[in-house]
This record gives C-alpha cells, structure tokens and sequence, in this order.
C-alpha cells in the first residue's frame, strides 16, 4: 500500500477523485435534470399551487404526512412525490387541479373487481407520484416534476352514444377539449356528462 500511496502518488489520486464525482455529478444531472427553482413556479397567480393538508412543522422544517412515506421536509425541499414542497414553513401543493392526463375507460381496467361492470370510469392523473415501480406504464407522466408536465390536457367533455344501422350497432362520439385546469366540481361535471359511473 505504502507504494501506492505516498507523497508523490497522492495529488494523482485526489485529481483522479475529483475527476471520477464531476463525472459522476454531470451524469446524475443529465438523467434527473433539477427542477426550477420554487420561485419560478409561484407567479403568485399560478392556479395549481395551494396549501397542503396533512403536514406539521417539527423542528427546522414540515413533517408530510400525507403518505406512508412521511417526507421531512427543510425549507425548499420537495417531497418524493415531487408535488409536495416545504415553502415558508408550509406545506405547498404544486400540482392542484392540473391534469396530465384524462381518459374515458371501460371500468375493467381499473385494479377493482365486480365494480359496476360494463360502465365506464372517468379516469384522471396529475404530474408525480411517490413509488417507482420498475414497470410502471405511465413513467411519463408519474416520474417527472410538474413544471415539466404538458400546460393542458385533453379532457373528454361529453359522450354520445348513437344507434347504427339494423344491426343495432351501438357507438359512442367522445368531444374533447384541452383543459390547464380542472376544479373537482368540474371533474364531476365532465364524469356526468361523459355517462361515467364513477371517477379514478
Ligand atoms: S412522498 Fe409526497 S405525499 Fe408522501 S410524505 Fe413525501 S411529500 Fe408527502
């Protein structure tokens, strides 16, 4: 060992290390670029930041307990989830009422079982999540921060069913629009209209 390190070895070895974390740190930022800063994302108006619920101040900073993973959070800092941020000593929503994605589904899709079968469930998600399933099939939308989700979503508005032809072929004509916000009496609205039986 005494050959290895030694007066004259030892500055290689430190400039080796250095060189090997820049690496490492350009390709962590590379793969999970940093978000924004907060203070980007709160134009004060901006609709889709809110209070949060379930979180407490403990020490220097907020207890989220919103989910079993209970984020400690010092200021400035986002929760797992990404959605979640200790701004001020509180608790912010970065995410209320913004839709990434809308969808009209046959209930058999959804993880339930004899659930109104043969209906249809109007399904909605927002930016971020809190696991990191290897498979999950909507990485897209689940594993990035809002700020980089899309500005709107298309929202499917109202459905019409028509009857066709003799032989009774039943078909449905679903009018979308694209929608940045959506209120959850809005959701309601839209689940109504579109003859869906139940919201996920
Ligand atoms: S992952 Fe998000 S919701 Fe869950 S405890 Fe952390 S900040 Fe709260």
């Amino acid at each position: 060992m005494r050959k290895f390190f030694n007066k004259e070895t030892l500055p290689g070895f430190i400039a080796a290390g250095m060189a090997a974390l820049s690496v490492c740190a350009a390709a962590l930022i590379a793969f999970y670029p940093p978000p924004v800063t907060f203070a980007r994302l709160i134009p004060v108006n901006n609709p889709w930041v809110r209070d949060g619920m379930f979180a407490d101040p403990v020490g220097s900073g907020v207890q989220c307990g919103l989910c079993p993973f209970k984020c400690f959070l010092p200021e400035g800092a986002r929760g797992r989830c990404k959605v979640r941020i200790n701004y001020g000593g509180r608790i912010k929503t970065l995410v209320y009422g913004k839709p990434a994605s809308v969808h009209l589904d046959p209930i058999e899709k959804k993880p339930v079982y004899h659930m109104l079968p043969g209906s249809l469930v109007y399904s909605l998600a927002s930016p971020g999540c809190n696991l990191r399933c290897k498979g999950c099939q909507n990485w897209e939308i689940s594993q990035i921060y809002p700020e980089q989700a899309a500005k709107t979503a298309l929202v499917p508005e109202s459905l019409t069913l028509k009857v066709e032809g003799p032989t009774g072929r039943i078909y449905g004509e679903l009018k979308q629009k694209e929608a940045a916000t959506l209120e959850p009496r809005e959701i309601v609205a839209y689940a109504l209209a579109t003859r869906a039986r139940s919201i996920a």
